[in-house]
């Protein structure tokens, strides 16, 4: 009698306990990829799992960071014209960087660096070039001249060419983070990569993940909406994520290829939400830079599969049809106008 007893109340606390497990959520932040990582985990063995991917951020950034003299990608720039052996990593990112480069008609040009430094954004010594200069590095942005070889898994490109994966890094980390967590078998994540964010599963409870996303014209990070997601990335670019001000003018880091300048497009934030984060990252840089129409466009080609979220200049708000149940507008923005994009 005694021993059925006891075991009952030790399978009561293994309950308990194993409850516990489930939905005590597992946190670890620090800094890398120039922001502020913020990764929550449940589940059994959700400590151990976020510590690879943090350990797996810092290894990736030693691949692909820009201003790393011994970076792959900082070595592409430097050798001009040989072929670079990457990491497998590097590879991968780039062979999917350069896929959205040609789908979105070059708004996304990964060898946009050049402009990104001579506008100062790498070192915050920030500057507007003349149009002789602006002239100059336009014809030094050409994503199709980058060249792989996956037999040798290397890489090259032309002198005076510099790529920079800022644009597609942090969506393309989240997604393989993902993966890696579902392997470990977790199954409610959610990953905050700076403005990018990548959810695993649904809630421990098993409802959707709400997202925020920023209201571009707030000073202090004020949620203009949110959307409700489950084992999706939603990731915004905006001009307010990295700008600075010069005779009254504001200039941000997402450029436009075609003019080696800041983009203009009407847009001033875009968010994409969709089921591989380096499209969605990819994407929120492009769409940003083609604005409302070509957007709708691309979009409704259905060349990739995604969903959007655009704010204008003039406050109203695009959103494309798929999220029309899932996207809110938070309290305080409930005037703004909302124009469901069909397909
Ligand atoms: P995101 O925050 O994902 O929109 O990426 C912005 C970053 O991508 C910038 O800080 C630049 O380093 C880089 N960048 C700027 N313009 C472009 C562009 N047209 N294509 C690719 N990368 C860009
Ligand atoms: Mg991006």
């Amino acid at each position: 009698m005694g021993r059925i007893r006891i075991t009952g109340l030790f399978l009561a606390l293994m309950l308990l306990l194993g409850g516990c497990v489930r939905t005590d959520p597992v946190n670890r932040q620090f800094f890398a990829m120039d922001t502020i990582m913020d990764f929550t985990a449940f589940g059994t063995g959700a400590e151990e799992a976020l510590a690879q991917a943090e350990e797996y951020i810092v290894d990736l950034e030693k691949n692909i960071s820009v201003t790393r003299q011994d970076s792959d990608i900082a070595m592409l720039s430097r050798v001009s014209g040989d072929p670079v052996r990457v990491s497998e990593n590097t590879f991968a990112l780039l062979e999917q960087a350069l896929e959205l480069c040609a789908a979105t008609g070059g708004a996304l040009d990964i060898t946009a660096y050049p402009a990104v430094k001579a506008w100062g954004f790498t070192t915050g010594e920030y500057r507007v070039p003349g149009q002789e200069e602006l002239d100059e590095l336009t014809a030094l942005i050409d994503y199709t001249a980058l060249k792989m070889d996956k037999s040798t898994r290397s890489v090259s490109l032309p002198k005076g060419l510099a790529a920079d994966l800022g644009a597609v890094a942090k969506g393309w980390a989240g997604q393989r983070l993902h993966d890696m967590l579902v392997e470990e078998g977790i199954e409610s994540a959610m990953l905050v990569l700076g403005g990018n964010v990548q959810t695993v599963g649904s809630k421990p409870d098993g409802s959707l993940w709400r997202v925020g996303i920023q209201d571009p014209d707030s000073d202090v990070g004020a949620y203009l909406a949110s959307v409700s997601v489950s084992d999706k990335a939603v990731v915004t670019s905006g001009g307010y994520q990295r700008f600075f001000e010069e005779n009254g003018q504001i200039y941000w880091h997402i450029i436009d290829p075609d003019t080696a300048s800041p983009a203009r497009s009407g847009v001033i934030s875009a968010t994409i939400v969709g089921a591989d984060g380096g499209v969605c990252d990819g994407l929120s840089t492009a769409l940003f830079i083609l604005g409302a129409e070509e957007s709708a466009a691309l979009w409704r080609s259905g060349v990739l599969d995604f969903e959007y979220i655009l704010v204008l200049e003039d406050g109203s708000i695009h959103i494309s049809q798929g999220l029309e149940d899932t996207f809110t507008l938070m309290n305080g923005y409930q005037n703004r106008k909302v124009t469901v994009i069909a397909p």
